[in-house]
């Protein structure tokens, strides 16, 4: 007997057997021991609709929600104000480190939130009083010559003059002050105004800078044409409802000293603070956790680290609005080999989201990201966003500077559990004590490595690369956003395969004499 080739898809309805697994059986009822991403694929869905319909948006917190679920991790070569900035801008947040004093941390925060596209909010300023010659060092020192003069050389005194290339350029006196050769005269942009509203003012006055002042003639920042030019537009950038100020995160350790670190956070503006503990399951953090919900209701905290839903309960009892799933799965980390202690992290992330979503608790899947497939594999497993650190390592916004070795520019990613970064700690007594030991230990024992890694660019060009490529993603697996996947990966429609070692080779590229991985134009 034929089977009706026009009844073909009515057919799969009477099959007992459906194709693939849900995710349920594929990780509660294997005997394979812990999964991580590369042990599991996800099967193929019906394609109706673009790649560009996808929806990426997603939950960080309890009350906060990003336009793409990336987050940078808070390592000291990787987040900073520039990586959280750009993080921001494009849709994620950046979780800036604690590596360094409370003031350097709430300054970085503070650049963050102060931040707007275009407005240069900490222009190098001069005093009327410098000379000439000073201003023309200065030029080949920075490289550009037009500095605000205000009354006191800094940003938020009266705004005197400007000085520009054209003022100090042929000026022979180099004794003279800038006081007698500034342009007194100036054109100057209402604090308040738009992008477009300052470039049509530098378009009519045919000025390179323009100074923007508040109501007592204070200056508050300044736009310069140059950098308007090569200014993109950021459609989906991370911002407060209220402030419309780009979303900016930190973490803290659990120390009592911690607690006047926040306080300065807050001040400068935090909207997300990151609990940063390899094993969140402690008293140390659950007592903190209370502290900072009774102290700052408002704002938002994520617990973490935890592999188990043992831990997660903890957590999610004492207040978390977000937890931080990984235990050795950071692919600088040594915790697994050196502390026995951990989780594979597909199955941590399975089993601990599976607990934690049902109380409405958004998961970050922290470490072992390592391309675009692992983070729609997170999301499929029930995270809500992912942290990274070494896929985003060696790119322009991470702090350092890049340096070559064998022909290769590279910069430094250190594990924070690495002797480097512990040491970096111990130096500066009022780092934050890092997540890796305690005050007592007389030797460190690490917990990661410190190495380098290849130049990536910009983040500017590599986010949108991770962002298309898992809008690409979901759409193979027929799914349209963040939401739809979650419904459709718990009701079991959405379906995986375990890979098997052989599978995993098939997967991978082989059978080439050589080849060159470029991963986007
Ligand atoms: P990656 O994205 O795979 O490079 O992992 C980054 C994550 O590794 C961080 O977000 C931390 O959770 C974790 N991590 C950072 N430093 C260390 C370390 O020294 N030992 C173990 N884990 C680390």
């Amino acid at each position: 007997m034929s089977f009706d080739a026009s009844k073909a898809t009515s057919y799969l309805k009477d099959y007992s057997k459906k194709d693939g697994l849900s995710v349920k059986d594929l990780v509660d009822s294997t005997n394979f021991g812990g999964l991580t991403y590369n042990d599991i694929l996800i099967l193929p869905g019906l394609i109706s609709f673009p790649s560009s319909d996808v929806k990426l948006e997603s939950k960080l917190t309890k009350k906060i929600t990003l336009n793409a679920p990336f987050v940078s991790s808070p390592m000291d070569t990787v987040t900073e104000e520039v990586m959280a900035i750009h993080m921001a801008l494009l849709g994620g947040i950046g979780i800036i480190h604690h590596n360094c004093t409370a003031e350097e941390q709430a300054e970085m925060v503070k650049k963050v939130k102060k931040y707007e596209n275009g407005f240069i909010n900490d222009p190098v300023v001069i005093t009327e009083d410098i000379t000439v010659g000073e201003v023309k060092k200065m030029k080949k020192q920075l490289g550009f010559t037009t500095f605000p003069v205000t009354d006191n050389g800094k940003v938020g005194g009266k705004l005197l003059g400007i000085i520009t290339s054209r003022d100090v350029q042929f000026h022979e006196h180099d004794n003279d002050t800038v006081g007698k050769v500034m342009t007194k005269e100036l054109i100057t942009g209402k604090k308040g105004i738009t992008l477009t509203e300052g470039n049509e003012i530098l378009r009519k006055s045919k000025k390179g800078k323009l100074p923007i002042v508040d109501s007592e003639g204070n200056l508050v920042s300044l736009i310069s044409l140059t950098d308007l030019q090569k200014n993109q537009d950021y459609p989906i950038a991370s911002k407060s409802f209220d402030s419309k100020q780009l979303l900016c995160g930190a973490a803290i350790g659990t120390m009592e000293a911690d607690k006047q670190r926040l306080e300065k956070l807050v001040e400068a503006g935090l909207d997300v603070v990151v609990i940063d503990s390899s094993n969140g399951s402690s008293v140390f953090q659950i007592n903190m956790l209370k502290w900072i919900k009774e102290t700052y209701p408002e704002l938002q905290v994520i617990a973490g680290n935890v592999v188990t839903r043992e831990q997660a309960a903890i957590l999610i009892e004492a207040g978390a609005d977000g937890l931080r799933i990984g235990m050795g799965s950071g692919s600088i980390c040594t915790t697994q080999e050196v502390m026995a202690c951990g989780r594979p992290q597909g199955t941590a992330v399975y089993g601990v989201t599976e607990f934690a979503n049902k109380f409405g608790v958004p998961c970050i899947a922290d470490g072992g990201i390592g391309n675009i497939g692992h983070i729609s594999k997170a999301l499929a497993l029930g995270a809500s966003t992912v942290m990274m650190g070494g896929l985003l390592a060696g790119t322009a916004e991470t702090p350092g500077d890049y340096f070559y070795r064998d022909g290769k520019r590279l910069k430094s990613y250190r594990g924070m559990g690495s002797v480097a970064a512990m040491k970096q700690t111990s130096i500066n007594a009022n780092a934050s004590t890092s997540r890796y030991f305690s005050e007592s230990d007389k030797v460190f024992v690490a917990q990661g490595v410190s190495g380098s890694v290849v130049d990536k660019g910009s983040i500017t060009k590599f986010v949108p690369y991770l962002y298309n490529g898992l809008q690409h993603s979901l759409q193979d697996i027929g799914i349209k956003s963040v939401k739809e996947l979650r419904e459709k990966v718990d009701n079991g429609e959405v379906r995986f395969e375990f890979r098997t070692a052989s599978a995993q080779l098939e997967g991978g590229i082989n059978g080439l004499y050589s080849y060159e991985k470029q991963l986007h134009n």
